[in-house]
């Protein structure tokens, strides 16, 4: 009798154990994946469907979980609540959090994981997951234009795509993804094109990855530039990152910004150049000025779509500057970021290479 109950006794208690570690209601022919909430307008609320005034992060992940019919059939489920704020205040001490608990996860029985997320800086966080994941296992990032409150609000469709393409086999080796309006596209590639339609997310340089369509996915081809398990950058034990500031060129731009950042603390500088990263003369020899003190000066464009020659009409050699070759000044702010991580007094040439290769 006392053997019994002590074998019962076991039984629960490697039952509870097992809960507690997933907190999957585990289904062994389903993959385990793991939403983690941040917030957006995929957890907004307003006071109407019909109206356009709403705040950002208002559901918590169990609730828009809950909302979305046959989720639960796609794999075993566990929300964590990572944070809940707008994407306009994502930040770098979040983005850190992500990535640990992310490797955490995937070193664990977990198959692969979405996260829920504002649109304003969706591109960024999937950028810098991109290049500090260690695993090949799908991430995928999603979200929502219309909040959940709106007529025809599009969230629950594009958290049922997201859960569908991390659970699939498929989706390994393609780096951190964005799904979202039945597309799937690539952290390198993708770009937030259009303030408020649903249509915001594109990839005007190299296309969409793939499509999800109610959970039916195809892709065409592979991510461009390296990422995730041939990454060379890891955030392991880091807290924080270098500060690197972004200026916006435009006709007549004077160079005081640039000089106001070097005093303000910037380790670097990202340029959203005009055109192909061009500047007014007096900029570039602010720029000049800047690198000759070891501030790394990247020139990126603000046109939304093409790469930035290295030898246009600016010679890099002569001013210290970098291309950031086809990231969007946002994206080559992450880059220069992780780089200055890795190796502060980074030569000229290895971080030409960086933007060429990533
Ligand atoms: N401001 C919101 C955010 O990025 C917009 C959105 O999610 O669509 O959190």
């Amino acid at each position: 009798m006392k053997k019994q109950l002590f074998i019962n006794y076991l039984l629960v208690a490697v039952l509870t154990m097992a809960i507690v570690q997933f907190g999957f209601s585990q289904n062994k022919d389903l993959p385990n994946i793991v939403i983690l909430a941040t917030g957006g307008t995929i957890a907004g609320a307003g006071e109407s469907s019909t109206g356009s005034s709403y705040t950002s992060g208002q559901v918590g992940i169990e609730a828009m979980i809950d909302a979305v019919p046959n989720i639960r059939k796609l794999a075993n489920l566990k929300g964590e609540q990572i944070s809940n704020v707008g994407s306009q205040d994502m930040s770098v001490k979040i983005w850190l959090d992500l990535a640990n608990r992310i490797n955490k996860l995937l070193t664990d029985d977990v198959d692969g994981i979405v996260i829920t997320h504002g649109t304003d800086t969706q591109e960024e966080t999937a950028y810098f997951l991109n290049l500090v994941v260690k695993s090949d296992k799908p991430v995928v990032l999603t979200g929502s234009m219309r909040p959940s409150t709106a007529l025809s609000a599009e969230g629950p469709l594009n958290l049922y795509n997201a859960v569908a393409v991390a659970a699939s086999q498929e989706a390994k080796e393609h780096g951190v993804m964005v799904v979202m309006n039945d597309e799937i596209h690539s952290a390198h590639a993708v770009k937030k094109m259009i303030t408020t339609p649903v249509q915001t997310f594109m990839s005007p340089q190299h296309g969409m990855l793939g499509t999800v369509i109610f959970g039916d996915i195809v892709f065409f081809h592979k991510p461009h530039g390296i990422h995730t398990v041939n990454s060379e950058f890891s955030v392991d034990g880091v807290t924080e990152l270098s500060r690197v500031d972004i200026v916006y060129a435009c006709a007549d731009m004077s160079p005081d910004l640039i000089d106001i950042m070097v005093k303000a603390g910037a380790k670097g500088i990202i340029i959203a150049g005009v055109g192909d990263a061009n500047m007014t003369e007096a900029t570039l020899e602010a720029a000049k000025k800047a690198t000759k003190k070891g501030i790394p000066v990247v020139r990126a464009s603000r046109v939304p779509v093409g790469a930035v020659l290295i030898h246009g009409e600016i010679n890099d050699e002569e001013y210290g500057t970098v291309s950031s070759d086809e990231l969007n000044p946002q994206k080559a702010r992450i880059l220069l970021m992780l780089a200055l991580q890795k190796d502060k007094d980074m030569s000229r040439e290895k971080l030409q290479e960086l933007f060429i290769n990533y």
